[in-house]
């Protein structure tokens, strides 16, 4: 399964993210490797359904039959295009410009029913009838159960028994969508069981279609869930030239939890080196404390769900439990793309912690009147990471991933309302 001969022979390996030749937007290869991260690690039992998933996804991506059917959803479903909107009263306090790409307003709250819906479409061309997910906090459950229900398709999702009882709300949103939720009691009982239930569940199910909700997984997962996701950046260029006559950002930030608003953030930008990216990652209660969801900051080189990442594991391997306040950001990997884009430098990386991004949420939706989920939180809080290298002419664009109404819970803890 290792490639990294073939990566090593590529000339244009050492152009980290060019395009040209056999690379793909990243830096990905034939293989589905960026860098010595991604592949398919996947038992020879999915061999032939990844395959097809495969060839089914490359021949559609650039189907004009395919993209009216998706844009259409996107449109008239989702709600989009999502506004670029100058934050005005944030900007003053950053010294700078301040635009946010709000993929809160999207139906569902969030941009995950971005992607499921482009591998919904994709799963019901290739005749598929039965659907299965994972989920941790239930947000890209309820995203892939509303897709389900739009499709009349079947829906099941496995979700550690833990996180049925944190986040039951979406449990019971599923099921009121038509979804079977499978509580999974093994482990921790959290979304990396999860994970490893639903990959079990596939392989002896190889006819259900697979939706995975960030870029993670297999190749060709993180190219596909970045696809799907990239129609931010597109908005964000046009968005740009419209408001202010270029299509560039000069900083580009957005939150890291296996990486696909991230990515959809930087897809059409990647190349562009007049733009500079940065990416916030879970640090919990801090890097040094060991609760923390950092996997870029103190990850090693391992694999998990089927490709090679960081990792949060131990000397002998084994994962160890990530924790943030975010339930959306604390996956103990991360998506094979922001690992290699952390490692050649084409992104910077902050490590976010809690009470930074619950004082980002409180000074946003003090400012501006919206109030954002607390993993856009931790994108949020970058702008005070960097205010010391902002110019006043320049551009930032920062994507609001979704919305705080799933956050309550959390933010009313931590506050007290006006009297
Ligand atoms: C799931 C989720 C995330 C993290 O997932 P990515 O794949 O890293 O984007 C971030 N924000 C919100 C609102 C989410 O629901």
């Amino acid at each position: 399964m290792d490639k990294q001969e073939n990566i090593q022979n590529d000339t244009n390996f050492n152009s980290p993210l060019g395009v040209g030749g056999k690379l793909g937007v990243g830096g990905i290869d034939n293989f589905g490797f960026y860098g010595e991260f991604g592949g398919a690690y996947i038992p020879e039992i999915l061999h032939g359904t990844v395959e097809r998933l495969k060839e089914a996804f490359y021949a559609i991506k650039d189907d004009a039959s395919f993209k009216s059917e998706y844009y259409d959803l996107l449109k008239n479903y989702v709600g989009r295009p999502s506004p670029l909107y100058f934050a005005k009263r944030l900007s003053a306090v950053y010294g700078t410009n301040i635009y946010l790409k709000r993929e809160d307003l999207n139906h569902t709250g969030a941009h995950k029913i971005n992607n499921a819906l482009g591998q919904i479409l994709l799963a019901r061309r290739m005749g598929k009838t039965r659907i299965i997910a994972e989920t941790g906090a239930g947000q890209h459950g309820v995203a892939t159960a509303t897709a389900c229900a739009l499709m009349g398709l079947e829906c099941i999702v496995f979700m550690g028994k833990t996180d049925v009882e944190r986040q039951f709300l979406n449990v019971q949103k599923m099921r009121m969508l038509g979804a079977t939720v499978e509580p999974v009691t093994c482990g921790n009982m959290t979304l990396k069981d999860a994970t490893n239930e639903a990959i079990r569940y596939w392989c002896s199910n190889p006819d259900s279609f697979y939706i995975i909700g960030s870029t993670v997984g297999p190749h060709p997962y993180p190219d596909m869930v970045g696809f799907f996701q990239s129609v931010i950046s597109e908005e964000i260029k046009w968005q740009l030239l419209e408001q202010i006559g270029r299509d560039y950002p000069d900083y580009l930030m957005a939150c890291v939890g296996g990486g696909s608003n991230a990515m959809g953030t930087y897809y059409h930008y990647i190349n562009d080196d007049r733009v500079q990216i940065i990416s916030a990652e879970a640090g919990g209660l801090g890097i040094e404390t060991g609760e923390t969801a950092a996997t870029i900051s103190i990850g090693t080189v391992g694999i998990i769900h089927g490709f090679r990442t960081l990792l949060m594991q131990d000397e002998d391997g084994q994962i160890t439990e990530p924790y943030s306040i975010s339930a959306g950001l604390d996956y103990p990997g991360i998506g094979p793309a922001h690992a290699y884009f952390a490692k050649v430098g084409r992104t910077k990386v902050h490590a976010i912690n809690d009470d930074e991004a619950l004082e980002a949420a409180f000074e946003l939706t003090r400012l501006e009147g919206i109030i954002p989920a607390i993993e856009s939180a931790h994108a949020l809080a970058l702008l005070k990471k960097e205010k010391d290298t902002f110019k006043t002419n320049d551009i930032v664009v920062l994507t609001v991933s979704g919305r705080g109404d799933k956050d309550m819970d959390t933010y009313v803890k931590y506050f007290t309302p006006n009297p």
